[in-house]
């Protein structure tokens, strides 16, 4: 039988991830073990409801699994009641709106121009902004959250949820703030920690569960598992109300999902298995490490930084300085130089959300490659080196010169020399970093 050309396509994709520097901070490279359990015979397997009380048949073997996957969780977080079935971030957040909220009722989040999440609220287009009353709050101008603001707001609209987390905000996150603030006006706190969740079972971010109800988490980013997510409810969250696990579970099935994809919940059962291992502590103070020496070098190097700097995993730079909209210039360049980030919003954006005017990049993926402050030095050499090197090439103001500027500025930057170095020298690094590793 002829090779389906699919394969080859992956092949290539292979290639593209080991020998560029993947610097997107929501994105990582699991464990080999992990890889394999995604890709075995449990996905062949139907198994709605939950382990030990199943619609199907056949489930004896995947309801251990099951309950394997959720003592261990429950164990690293030390918390009475856990959800693994949710197929993503996205839908694991409506469940909780699901189970908390009345349609119409206010939910309040960051905004997604100053690092919230689409799920959090983001009116008009999305599902948690249309169907809930959704009030935002923001950062103030040192880029961290405006707690005054958030206690205004409250106080004002009286939301029934209020989330707590971020997808670009280089700064920790203070559950406890918002918990005095939920308190104010009794609503639930639910603590969004998708990016940051590998950070905080390795003690390097604050800790959500003496301060959350829920907890919702991917386990596809820092935690370095399979793409899916996990529902956590707190003992604080099961106390105010002894149902509310029970509720999660009946907002997932039968309330939004069907059957869940076993393989992912195997796999979500080895990475917490890795996630409390020495080891997994060692490369969470790592991605720390990395995220600050890379921040200082690119600031040395004359680049800015959203906050000047980072206490986490990720970092923001600010393009404004060069003029509005240059984010996504530099991002083209810097993949075609061998480096991939992502272009990003910054607070009191110049520039659009479509041409935006920063660059989001974090540390885990090349933490998990084993690379150290030594290439961070080098990384943050060639990302200025490709800054400098596009700044004189701002967006057009109008709208129809930019489709012919990006066009231009893409095909040039293809063939560029510079780059091209660059992407040379980015090749011969990672060669001596491979993508998996036990
Ligand atoms: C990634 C992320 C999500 C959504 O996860 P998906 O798996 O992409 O649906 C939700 N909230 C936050 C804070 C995230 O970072």
């Amino acid at each position: 039988m002829k090779k389906d050309i699919v394969y080859s396509l992956v092949a290539k994709e292979l290639r593209r991830q080991k020998e560029m520097i993947g610097l997107i901070p929501s994105e990582n490279t699991v464990s080999p073990e992990v890889s394999r359990v995604l890709s075995s015979c449990l996905s062949n397997k139907y198994s709605e409801g939950y382990a030990g009380r199943r619609y199907y048949e056949g489930n004896q073997v995947i309801d251990q699994i099951e309950f394997l996957a959720m003592d261990r969780i429950k164990k690293l977080f030390a918390v009475p009641y856990v959800n693994i079935q949710p197929y993503s971030g996205s839908p694991a957040n409506f469940a909780i709106y699901f189970a908390l909220m009345q349609p119409g009722d206010t939910l309040m989040g960051l905004k997604l121009s100053m690092g919230g999440h689409l799920t959090h609220g983001h009116p008009k287009v999305t599902g948690s902004g249309r169907f809930y009353n959704s009030v935002q709050y923001g950062v103030k101008k040192n880029a961290r959250i405006d707690f005054a603001e958030v206690e205004a707001l409250a106080k004002k609209h009286k939301p029934k949820v209020i989330v707590a987390g971020n997808t670009a905000y280089p700064f920790e996150l203070d559950f406890k703030k918002f918990r005095k603030i939920v308190d104010m006006v009794g609503a639930w706190l639910v603590a969004d920690i998708s990016h940051v969740t590998g950070l905080v079972v390795a003690g390097e971010h604050m800790s959500p569960v003496p301060y959350a109800d829920v907890i919702m988490s991917t386990t596809h980013k820092t935690f370095r598992g399979p793409r899916g997510a996990m529902i956590i409810v707190t003992d604080r969250g099961m106390k105010r109300d002894p149902e509310l696990g029970k509720k999660i579970d009946s907002a997932i099935i039968p309330g939004l999902q069907g059957g869940p994809h076993n393989a992912t919940t195997a796999a979500i059962a080895i990475a917490a298995g890795e996630a409390s291992t020495a080891k997994f502590k060692k490369y969470a103070q790592q991605i720390r490490k990395n995220a600050t020496v890379l921040a200082d070098r690119l600031m040395k190097n004359g680049i800015s930084l959203v906050g000047n700097g980072t206490e986490t995993h990720l970092m923001v730079i600010d393009l404004t300085k060069y003029g509005p909209g240059l984010g996504t210039q530099a991002a083209f360049a810097m993949d075609v130089a061998g480096i991939y980030a992502n272009r990003n919003t910054v607070p009191d954006e110049q520039g659009s959300p479509f041409y935006p005017s920063g660059i989001r990049i974090g540390t885990p993926l090349v933490t998990s490659r084993g690379m150290k402050e030594r290439e961070m030095k080098k990384i943050a050499d060639w990302i200025a080196e490709v800054i400098l090197h596009v700044k004189n090439q701002p967006l057009p103001d109008d709208k129809k010169e930019r489709a012919v500027f990006l066009k231009e500025f893409r095909k040039n930057a293809l063939k560029d020399p510079v780059l091209k170095k660059i992407r040379r020298e980015v090749r011969a690094l990672t060669a001596g970093f491979p993508l998996f590793q036990s």
